[in-house]
């Protein structure tokens, strides 16, 4: 094969095993990002509910202040009442005294209600700061275990770069500018095998011409369909010796002749199609 060439082919391989890496690496920090989004969403609710606790107490403390203001205004009730003679006064001042307790129960009854709604808030924090907790040390772990695989990958990827810049600094400047202008919309597929005379980029079928130049890999043949670097994966060495086998044997040559009248029969075929 075409020194060049060659290098193309290898240096497309070495691209190819970098990039491979890419989706592994996603795939982890996607598990990462996805743990840190269910414990951000606990720590939100835990949020949430430590505001409702707050606002609880405030209601609770405003609700006391309530109790001892009516407590103060029981007291007066009831001085005022030992001095009351006139039975019109003393009547309202007992219903005040009832209403003031009635107000005074209903209060406590808010209190109480309150307190234990405060209670259960707790206790759900409790229940929440566990899981965060869990969630935190489930996150630990991933990242141990993904540390050890990203270092791997990440070892694995230096050692494809030191192979991959080795060879950039054999390969010829102009081969390699034609190579990453084809792998900028080829990706991966910039440098494909030609299969049964067709290109493995576009799945076309080459002309003989085409065909015959790959096959002999002289230079650096494109595609004619897709422009795609094409590249034989037939042997160089069966097809350089071939004439020298053939007239050694009989046997390669009827092999060589099958061949040739296999892709003379396709092409037949092909040409019918069309
Ligand atoms: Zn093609």
């Amino acid at each position: 094969m075409n020194s060049s060439l060659e290098q193309l082919v290898n240096l497309s391989k070495l691209d190819t095993q970098i990039d491979s890496y890419n989706p592994k690496i996603e795939a982890i920090n996607a598990k990462l990002e996805a743990k840190k989004g269910s414990i951000n969403a606990l720590v939100e609710k835990k949020h949430e509910i430590q505001n409702s606790i707050t606002r609880l107490e405030a209601l609770i403390s405003d609700t006391n202040r309530q109790i001892a203001e009516q407590g103060e205004k029981m007291k007066k009730i009831s001085a005022r009442s030992s001095s009351l003679k006139k039975e019109k006064e003393i009547e309202a001042t007992q219903t005040e005294e009832t209403l003031g307790k009635e107000q005074l129960e209903s209060l406590n009854e808010d209190i109480e209600r309150n307190e234990k709604a405060v209670e259960i808030k707790k206790a759900d924090l409790k229940e929440l700061d566990e899981k965060i907790n869990e969630a935190n040390t489930e996150l630990k772990e991933l990242e141990n275990e993904t540390a050890s695989s990203l270092k791997e990958i990440e070892d694995s990827k230096k050692e494809l770069y030191k192979q991959k810049d080795a060879l950039l600094a054999k390969i010829n400047q102009k081969v390699l500018e034609f190579y990453e202008k084809i792998r900028k919309w080829a990706k991966n597929t910039a440098v494909v095998p030609m299969k049964k005379q067709a290109c493995y980029g576009c799945f076309m079928r080459v002309n003989d011409k085409t065909f015959s130049e790959v096959v002999h890999s002289e230079s650096i043949t494109t595609c004619p369909h897709c422009g795609r670097i094409l590249y034989s994966e037939i042997n160089e060495g069966e097809i350089i010796t071939e004439p020298v086998v053939a007239k050694k044997t009989t046997a390669k040559k009827t092999t060589t002749k099958t061949t040739t009248k296999k892709t003379t029969k396709k092409t037949a075929d092909e040409s019918v199609e069309e």
